[in-house]
């Protein structure tokens, strides 16, 4: 098990329900050796150096056009995403229907670290509204995920509501409601509670578990685990996003506890 040095939490324009100062409270209470710090904006350092266009463009450079081809960077990205990227970055636009590569998105977060801070002993987690994605090699195309771990982990507050499946009856009765052209809100109503949706109340409860999966990535090397009642479980099924964060009646499996055991003696 590594030693932790510190835990670092930045804000990419993650969704308002998501309150980040309750997750650092929380971190400390789990780590109560290590130091949390809650960041803000990764790109703050841009921003002072006034090379948001450059960052801008690199994000837009990142973007998915097709799920089923994999990303380039022969990719050039035009100016109105370049310009629409700005704004993101600035903060004044949240509202985003794209998809980024997930590794390149951690890339571009990686390079505004500073240097000495580039090792596993510091957890760095970024929450981000970007949707992002990940290559699957044998299905030839990508899958949105809720995070990604790595230096930094990324955490979506999209992907959350994205990409876990909702309830087989939600997808069935969408074609239904969409074929016969019925208001798809007073479908999402009648699954109220089934799956984590936009500005959802429960948003900052389970990215807590989340954030907890960067924090074994550092220290074990490994984020998840088989526990269906433990919140490192990697979830697929919205069903089961809910039981590990929010229903199950432990936060963690007994082995995983025993390493925050361990982590808090010295
Ligand atoms: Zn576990």
């Amino acid at each position: 098990m590594r030693r932790l040095n510190r835990v670092f939490l930045y804000d990419d324009g993650a969704a308002r329900a998501l309150k980040i100062e309750e997750i650092a409270k929380y971190l400390r209470k789990k780590l109560i050796k290590v130091g949390v710090e809650v960041r803000g904006n990764p790109f703050a350092f841009y921003l002072l150096q006034d090379k948001v266009s450059d960052y801008a463009r690199k994000i837009a450079s990142i973007k998915i056009q097709d799920a089923t081809k994999k990303w380039s960077s022969e990719q050039e990205p035009l100016y109105g995403e370049i310009e629409y990227g700005k704004k993101m970055i600035l903060g004044k636009t949240r509202a985003s229907g794209v998809l980024y590569d997930g590794l390149e998105l951690q890339r571009l977060f990686f390079e505004v670290i500073p240097g000495r801070e580039r090792s596993l002993q510091f957890v760095h987690i970024v929450f981000s509204n970007r949707l992002f994605a990940t290559w699957d090699e044998h299905e030839r195309r990508y899958h949105a995920r809720v995070n990604l771990c790595g230096i930094p982990s990324i955490i979506s507050t999209t992907g959350v509501v994205e990409a876990p499946a909702k309830p087989r009856g939600y997808y069935l009765l969408r074609q239904q409601y969409e074929m016969l052209g019925k208001d798809l809100l007073e479908l999402k109503n009648s699954f109220k509670g089934a799956f984590i949706d936009y500005e959802d109340l429960r948003l900052t409860e389970v990215m807590k578990g989340y954030a907890m999966q960067s924090v074994f990535y550092s220290l074990v090397g490994d984020p998840f685990c088989q526990d269906k009642g433990c919140r490192l479980y990697n979830a697929h099924w919205q069903e089961e996003l809910i039981f590990a964060q929010i229903e199950s009646e432990y936060e963690f499996c007994q082995r995983h506890m025993s390493f925050l055991e361990e982590l808090n003696e010295y």
